[in-house]
């Protein structure tokens, strides 16, 4: 019965070691091989019949340069018994192995992990890739808006000279367009202004954690006038403690804040609520209006920079806002989106990463 259980034990050791994916090779403490399955004999290329390569040293079969070759061979000589080597390229392979002690020697399992590694690596070039793109937009953005701000500037500084001195001169005809010009490159500036801050969300510090209620309360003190002139009422519930950059927390409740008090009819009292939930592994956060409304084919468009629905003498702004939110919130592994109807008021939503 004892004798059964011992060759049974041994069959299924045999199977096992037989139909395996793992290359499986077992050596003595001088790095001979004492057994081989035929797996490993396919890694490493070993083209005789495994019995053959019995009582070789396994350093034979890789390069002496490679990193298994060296690391086996210093633990042969310096007695330490287990090691993971991952990413070993062997010829067009990848090897992934692992060395155990085992009875009278060492364990060493081998896995072909070519196409994990073939993939990860694309991962990472495209990763690096896209992270050399966006690096080389965000410093274009910043030039182009800080550099541009210089020149405009001469030009409105002109301006401004011939509407205090030289008016006289010029037919009256004419005159009207300085204010067009003026008004163009003021707009301008303003526009720049905004690109410029765009350019720099992401740069204002570190995450830190944050209690959304004195977050508000400082945006409620950012906004005191515009609250008081237009009697807006603005309400919160209780607010969580939120990890992220402070500046940017501000700027982005700043932003939908001022949209809700801006964009209502005429003679509406603005009533601006900003509602709060936890669900699995996000903040999600609302700030709810009783204004306008946004009709539905814009819900996605209004997030784009530049995008507005208005000109600037209905409601006054650069159409930059919405963008600096989406860029705050997705750099706070979130998403913002829009429920709203026109006429209906609107329901800003974003999530924050807990
Ligand atoms: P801006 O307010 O400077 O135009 P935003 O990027 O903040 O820029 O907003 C883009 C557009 O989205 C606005 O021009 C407006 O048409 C629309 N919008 C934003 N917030 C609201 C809101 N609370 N209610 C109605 N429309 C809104």
């Amino acid at each position: 019965m004892k004798r059964n259980n011992t060759s049974e034990l041994k069959q299924l050791l045999v199977s096992l070691v037989g139909n395996t994916p793992f290359g499986i090779i077992t050596i003595g403490f001088h790095g001979e091989i004492t057994m081989i399955n035929q797996q490993a004999a396919d890694l490493l290329g070993i083209e005789v019949q495994v019995s053959k390569v019995l009582g070789q040293s396994v350093l034979k079969y890789f390069k002496v340069e490679s990193h298994f070759y060296q690391s086996l061979s210093e633990m042969l000589t310096s007695g330490r018994k287990s090691m993971d080597i991952s990413l070993e390229p062997f010829d067009d392979k990848y090897l992934s192995i692992r060395i155990r002690p085992f009875i009278n020697g060492l364990l060493i399992t081998l896995e072909d992990i070519t196409d994990f590694a073939k993939s990860s690596k694309q991962l990472r070039k495209r990763k690096e890739e896209l992270e050399f793109k966006n690096n080389e937009l965000e410093q274009f953005a910043y030039i182009a808006s800080h550099d541009l701000q210089e020149p405009l500037n001469t030009v409105r500084g002109f301006i401004k000279l011939i509407k205090l001195k030289g008016m006289e001169s010029i037919p009256t005809e004419y005159q009207g367009y300085f204010d067009h010009i003026e008004q163009s490159s003021e707009r301008m500036s303003s526009q720049l202004t905004g690109l410029l801050e765009y350019s720099r969300i992401g740069k204002h510090g570190d995450k830190e954690e944050h209690q959304i209620n004195s977050i508000l309360n400082e945006v409620r003190d950012d906004l005191k006038t515009h609250l008081d002139d237009t009697r807006a009422v603005l309400e919160w519930a209780e607010m969580p403690i939120v990890n992220g950059v402070k500046a940017e927390l501000i700027s982005l409740f700043r932003n939908l804040i001022n949209n809700a008090m801006k964009y209502v009819e005429k003679d509406v009292i603005p009533k601006v609520e900003v509602g709060y939930r936890a669900l699995e592994g996000y903040h999600e956060f609302v700030v709810k209006d009783n204004g306008i409304g946004i009709d539905s084919p814009y819900h996605d468009k209004i997030f784009v920079i530049y995008q507005r629905l208005f000109n600037k003498s209905q409601y006054p702004g650069d159409g930059i806002g919405l963008a600096h939110c989406k860029k705050i919130v997705e750099l706070h592994g979130g998403k913002i989106w829009v429920k709203s109807e026109l006429g209906k008021g609107s329901a800003f939503y974003f999530t924050i990463e807990r």
